[in-house]
């Protein structure tokens, strides 16, 4: 079996999960009518039939139809999934099947032979069960066919054999009503599961663009977001910080002398160290706003919101300690030691910062200044002194 095939079976048993719940979310319905219509006609009937043959049709249907609601409890009980669709089709259907027998047992043995009226209001009944079944049973294939052929022939049948022309008349106009219902009924069938279909493509095709906004949005090589996120989040977060009177604060970071790393390792070994750097920046945050990007190709850059610059500035110094304690090694000639990354970090408080724009640019120059002070350090927008590094 091919992906094609796996994927139009899943389809299926999706489809039919979702008509088995149709069926299901319809059976209170069918269940109620099940009994008023039985005791309707009980009574009309009780001086027209035998009382003991009646009275046993009536218990067969109201403990054929107690074991439907017992079906219902169970059904709203059990996990749904496809193989557990078919086992709830199977007992829909046969039950079905079932009561379609006991109400035909009614037109066979209810017939009352001596009263023309009451034989009426019998066809009555039971072309009302047959009509009100079409929405209700359509939804699953068979169980329309399954319920209503045996209630209509047995009725026909002891019109027919009745042999007058009225009854002859009435028996045939019984059988062409239930054929123009299983007519009526394969085409509800065939729009219920059309329309079953459209909505499980539809939800599938949404679920897909969700997942692929999410790509769009993620870093490739390291699966932590990506510029566009971190744009996105920043022009959000800016707006909220104004709107709530909080300060949004930004770090930049960058891998110290990645170029010597690259050139020294190789493409693949860096690659791998932007991996192990990205994890370990991505762990030092906890709070659910919080994000960091890859926004260049060894340039990262935190958001936080809701955080004023000391809280920043000991994130930054988390993540700089965090990325030492991996101890990379990076050997190559003139740096020695280990991987170790640079901070810049600002804060949205500054009154000269305008835009969000600003906001990182200020951070960017914060970046600068841990640069020249020696790098493996972190520097705060609009202080002179960069604090020491430590190695
Ligand atoms: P500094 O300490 O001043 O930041 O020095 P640097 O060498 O890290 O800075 P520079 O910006 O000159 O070098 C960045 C290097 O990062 C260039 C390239 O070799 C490497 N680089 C950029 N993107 C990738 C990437 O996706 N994979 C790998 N393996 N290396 C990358
Ligand atoms: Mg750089
Ligand atoms: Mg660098």
């Amino acid at each position: 079996m091919n992906n094609a095939d796996v994927i139009a079976m899943d389809f299926q048993s999706e489809t039919l999960a979702a008509q088995v719940d149709a069926a299901y979310a319809q059976l209170p319905i069918s269940l109620a009518v099940n009994v008023v219509n039985a005791l309707l006609l009980s009574i009309i009937l009780w001086p027209a039939v035998d009382d003991i043959i009646l009275t046993g049709w009536l218990v067969a249907l109201l403990l054929l139809t107690g074991l439907r609601y017992l079906f219902l409890r169970g059904y709203r009980r059990d996990v749904h999934d496809g193989e557990h669709a078919r086992y709830w089709q199977r007992r829909f259907t046969g039950s079905v099947c079932a009561v379609g027998v006991v109400w035909g047992a009614a037109g066979y043995f209810l017939f009352p032979v001596s009263s023309f009226p009451h034989q009426l209001f019998l066809v009555f009944v039971l072309g009302g069960m047959v009509a009100g079944a079409v929405p209700l049973l359509s939804v699953l294939r068979h169980a329309y066919v399954c319920f209503a052929v045996p209630v209509v022939v047995p009725v026909s049948l002891r019109m027919v054999s009745v042999g007058d022309t009225e009854h002859l008349l009435l028996g045939a106009m019984i059988l062409v009503f239930g054929l123009a219902m299983l007519a009526s009924s394969r085409q509800v069938l065939r729009l219920s599961t059309h329309s079953i279909e459209l909505r499980l493509q539809l939800t599938s095709s949404i679920e897909t663009g969700r997942a692929l906004q999410q790509m769009l949005r993620l870093d490739e090589l390291t699966g932590i977001a990506n510029r566009r996120l971190f744009d996105e989040m920043l022009q959000k977060e800016w707006r909220r910080a104004r709107r709530e009177n909080t300060v949004l604060s930004v770090i930049t970071a960058d891998i110290d002398h990645f170029k010597n790393y690259n050139d020294y390792y190789g493409h693949q070994v860096g690659d791998q160290c932007l991996i192990n750097v990205a994890t370990a920046m991505q762990r030092t945050l906890h709070r659910p706003g919080d994000v960091v990007a890859r926004v260049g190709g060894e340039e990262f850059a935190f958001l936080l919101p809701d955080t004023p610059i000391e809280g920043a500035t000991a994130v930054a110094e988390l993540a700089r300690r965090s990325v030492l304690r991996l101890a990379i090694p990076h050997e190559a000639p003139g740096v020695g030691g280990c991987v170790t990354v640079s901070f810049g970090v600002a804060s949205s408080d500054d009154a000269v910062l305008l835009y969000p724009g600003d906001l990182v640019r200020a951070s960017d120059e914060a970046l600068y200044r841990a640069k020249r002070g020696g790098r493996n350090r972190v520097a705060v927008a609009g202080e002179r002194a960069d604090p020491p590094g430590q190695r």
